[in-house]
């Protein structure tokens, strides 16, 4: 076996990294025994090697003409051959799927002579012809660079055109070729083919691959594998054509045959959307040989991969061709019924389904969608080729796109047909509306690929780019910039802006009596998420209200209860209050008048959770954010004193506002400093909580709250807070007469805290990773500010693929983490730990916080599911 190249039956599914999806799919059809054009694939080493090197490694060459060699005996033809050509098609294939990113060649090895022979050989000039303009056409565009319009104006009739025609079609490209580049389109077959692979190597750099890469998170260093393939033709007249299939809706999980077909078509043309295809039930009519066949081919294949493959596939002369498989994209929704029905099949168990299905796709069934309203009616309705509601403004290309979304309006992108160059609008919209093509047609099968809402083939829908607008066909005008609704899951089009309401899959977590197969699924895979999984979830959550929604979506407590809002609306004057005292006696009685309405607070929330642990963390942001803002004051103190009319309380509001103005507020008086500065706002806030508990246990509840310390850096600080609010526990405990045991323990935000975890682990009763500032502190960026400020540029030079905020650094923040799980349970083995910064409820960050130990994730209460899914999923790994 070479280095570089493997033909077919060298190959499995399992080798994707080195054959790519696409040759590693066509290595296990051919295994399989499925009708599979021969061919050969050269690997990803070789891409990687050539990229790196600028030409073909060493021995590539000779390897290609082994293999082809080999081809030429297998199939009796030599490339380009005068009389009987063979012809190859020449595509790229990752290890992850790209829709359209990089290049293909087909009908590589025709030329002035062996047109002729393909001619006298197919019996059909016309055919011969239009081959040899397809691969000028492409040849040009992808391997040479020519700009495709060049090529296009020429084919606006392309369909219609005879044999003569296209002749002449064919020495006018050549002339573009030549006027272009400065030489002949190349005539020698082998040296097509060297081309062609490079271009294809080459396109694994190309703007919008890179770009697609980023967006997908796909690693840049991977390279594409090239697929050369004996060519069968779909465009060989009406018994022939080319078609896309899945062996399951991908957009709603339905059993049953799905896809797209174009008769007398080759593969590009259904992808690209060009012309309107018919459905895979049609081509029962036109040729019912080859759909038998595909049906018992669909069969097959997903019976061996255990799960819904996507094809595509050529039918020439009556005869079926498979030209690919994969395990196929679906929508969140068709994730989760597929997954379902295919344990009810016995084809995989429970926990394979949880597998299969991430926590993203769950979170997206949760997204809102259009509140149901029989009175409404669409202006048009495509084909549900995304699932969501999308509302936004008309654009009609991608540019406006780009440019409108940055400036902050909401999009929807409205195309004829998308083709890659689009994909910076698609990513930029809120959702795709076309006019043309199938759901396998570019635009559907990358929104899909990123969850963006899609409605495709809306054929009413006649654009006219010049005039900025679109009109529905027998009615109204759409002009750019008018807001229209879009909804992915049904494929209706309406004018305005339509309410978006909670999806079937929300209402029931919610306890709603609602009948759907999605949320069915979803209920039973959480229970056995719940019985799989070793870490806890908890919820971020402030009020009864979000406790009690966190409890309904299977919170086992609150990890993170801030107590700051409580102290805005009618009560920030009571803190302004406390803020301006100017001794103890006035700081107490501010104190004194929010006392009970913290109780309050906290008695109802610990009743929404009862009898699950509750962590309250006292009071943490810089207190000048309860103040009126400085410049504010300022004119407004300036003007009463001109109209003497001094007011007393704004001056002294005005001293405070100056003395607390900090330029790093982030980094000053907040957290367990507040504590330590003002000791009775820390009491008061403890005592509300002991008396809030005494209150639940009288009531014949079961509180179980525990105070949680912000922003410690060391353990002094904590032990200072500690002995004080242990006093006021202890105190409600004898005031009440009865016994309070309230956990005390602190947040690790801060560099410092991790590394000297083992000694505040001595006054530390848990930890709570607070990964917002540990990410904030760790790197030195401002939460609030970079990530507009610069964010995309550090992705676009890879410093990282998403924002640290968004996902745990694992490599730097994430080793802080480690360290201080390390020494916190070196010294204290019984030591709780948790996380509740925005981490604890993304996907990838929850694998992490499960490999180091920790013992619950805490997350807003609409990621608590899928916190729940995600913890069964890692420990399921
Ligand atoms: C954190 O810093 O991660 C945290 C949860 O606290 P906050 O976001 O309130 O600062
Ligand atoms: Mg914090």
């Amino acid at each position: 076996m070479g280095t570089y190249v493997y033909d077919f039956d060298q190959g499995n599914k399992d080798q994707r990294d080195l054959l790519g999806g696409k040759g590693a799919g066509l290595a296990e059809m051919t295994n399989l025994g499925l009708p599979v054009p021969p061919g050969f694939t050269i690997s990803t080493d070789a891409c990687r090697a050539f990229l790196e090197e600028g030409t073909e490694p060493a021995g590539l060459e000779d390897e290609v003409d082994d293999h082809l060699r080999a081809l030429e005996e297998r199939m009796g033809r030599r490339l380009g051959d005068a009389d009987d050509p063979l012809l190859v098609s020449v595509r790229s294939g990752a290890k992850f799927s790209m829709p359209g990113m990089m290049e293909t060649v087909l009908d590589v090895g025709l030329n002035d002579e062996s047109v002729v022979g393909l001619a006298r050989q197919s019996g059909d000039e016309r055919f011969a012809a239009d081959s040899y303009r397809r691969l000028l056409q492409m040849f040009g565009t992808t391997v040479l660079g020519i700009d495709g319009e060049a090529f296009s104006d020429r084919m606006d009739a392309g369909d219609q055109l005879d044999a003569e025609q296209l002749r002449a079609v064919i020495e006018d490209f050549k002339a573009i070729i030549r006027e272009r580049t400065g030489h002949d389109f190349p005539q020698e077959p082998r040296e097509q083919l060297r081309q062609a692979i490079r271009a294809v190597f080459t396109s694994w750099n190309t703007p919008r691959a890179v770009l697609y890469r980023r967006q997908e998170q796909i690693p840049d260093d991977l390279g594409t594998a090239v697929n050369v393939q004996a060519m069968v033709f779909g465009n060989r007249g009406e018994t022939s054509g080319s078609g896309v299939a899945f062996t399951r809706d991908p957009a709603t999980g339905d059993q049953g045959v799905y896809g797209d077909y174009l008769p007398n078509a080759q593969g590009e043309d259904v992808v690209a959307g060009i012309r309107n295809t018919v459905s895979i039930a049609d081509l029962a009519e036109l040729d019912r040989t080859s759909y038998d066949d595909l049906l018992r081919i669909m069969a097959v294949l997903e019976k061996h991969y255990r799960d819904m493959c996507d094809l595509e596939f050529t039918v020439e002369d009556g005869h079926l061709w498979m030209l690919q498989t994969r395990v196929g994209k679906r929508t969140a929704e068709a994730a989760v019924r597929i997954a379902a029905d295919m344990v009810d099949e016995g084809l995989i168990d429970e926990d394979e389904a949880l597998r299969r299905v991430t926590g993203e796709q769950l979170g997206a069934l949760m997204f809102p969608r259009f509140a149901p309203d029989p009175d409404r009616t669409p202006v048009t309705t495509g084909m549900n080729a995304s699932p969501g509601a999308a509302v936004g403004k008309v654009v009609l290309d991608s540019e406006t796109a780009v440019e409108w979304a940055a400036r902050g309006e909401d999009v929807i992108l409205v195309r004829k047909e998308t083709n890659p160059d689009d994909l910076r609008g698609m990513v930029a919209a809120r959702g795709v509306l076309t006019s043309r093509g199938g759901k396998t047609s570019h635009a559907a099968v990358v929104a899909r690929g990123m969850g963006r809402t899609c409605v495709c083939g809306a054929e009413a829908v006649e654009i006219d780019l010049p005039a900025r607008r679109f009109t529905i066909r027998g009615g109204p005008v759409v002009e750019e910039g008018d807001v229209v609704s879009i909804d992915g899951g049904t494929g209706e089009v309406f004018l305005g802006e339509v309410p978006v309401s909670d999806p079937a899959v929300v209402r029931r977590l919610e306890g709603e009596d609602v009948e759907d197969p999605v949320a069915d699924v979803v209920v039973r895979l959480l229970e056995r998420a719940d019985a799989v999984r070793r870490l806890g979830v908890r919820a971020n959550a402030d009020t009864p209200e979000d406790a009690r929604r966190a409890r309904r979506f299977g919170a086992g407590g609150i990890g993170l209860c801030r107590t700051e809002h409580m102290f805005l609306g009618e009560r920030r004057e009571l803190v302004e209050h406390l803020i301006v005292a100017e001794d103890p006696a006035g700081q107490e009685s501010a104190l004194t008048g929010l006392g009970p309405l913290q109780r309050q607070d906290f008695t109802e929330i610990l009743a929404a959770m009862d009898g699950l642990p509750v962590t309250v963390r006292l009071i943490d942001p810089p207190l000048h954010e309860f103040l009126p803002d400085l410049t504010d004051l300022s004119v407004r103190v300036a003007l009463e004193d001109e109209r003497h009319a001094e007011d007393e309380h704004d001056h002294q509001l005005l001293a405070a506002v100056r003395r607390l103005h900090e330029e790093n507020p982030m980094l000053g008086l907040r957290g367990v400093r507040l504590g330590i500065v003002i000791p009775g706002l820390f009491d008061m806030q403890a005592r509300a909580i002991a008396e809030a508990a005494a209150d639940r246990i009288a009531a014949g509840g079961d509180p179980r709250p525990e105070i949680m310390v912000p922003l410690v850096a060391s353990e002094r600080e904590l032990a200072l807070v500690r002995a004080q609010l242990e006093k006021v526990v202890e105190a409600v405990a004898e005031e009440r007469g009865l016994t309070l045991e309230i956990p005390i323990g602190t947040m690790i935000e801060l560099p410092r805290a991790a590394v000297t975890a083992d000694r505040i682990a001595t006054v530390a009763d848990f930890f709570s990773f607070g990964t917002n500032d540990l990410t904030q502190t760790t790197w030195g960026f401002s939460r609030d500010d970079v990530e507009a400020a610069f964010f995309p540029a550090y992705r676009d030079h890879g410093i990282f693929p998403v924002s640290p905020f968004e996902s745990l650094d694992v490599d730097g923040v994430g080793e802080l983490v480690r360290t201080a799980v390390r020494l916190g349970r070196g010294e204290r083995p019984d030591l709780h730990l948790g996380v509740c910064g925005e981490h604890g409820g993304d996907p990838a960050s929850i694998h992490f916080f499960d490999e180091v130990g920790l013992d619950y994730v805490s997350c807003s209460p609409f990621r608590v599911p899928v916190a729940r899914w995600e913890a069964a999923r890692a420990a399921l790994g």
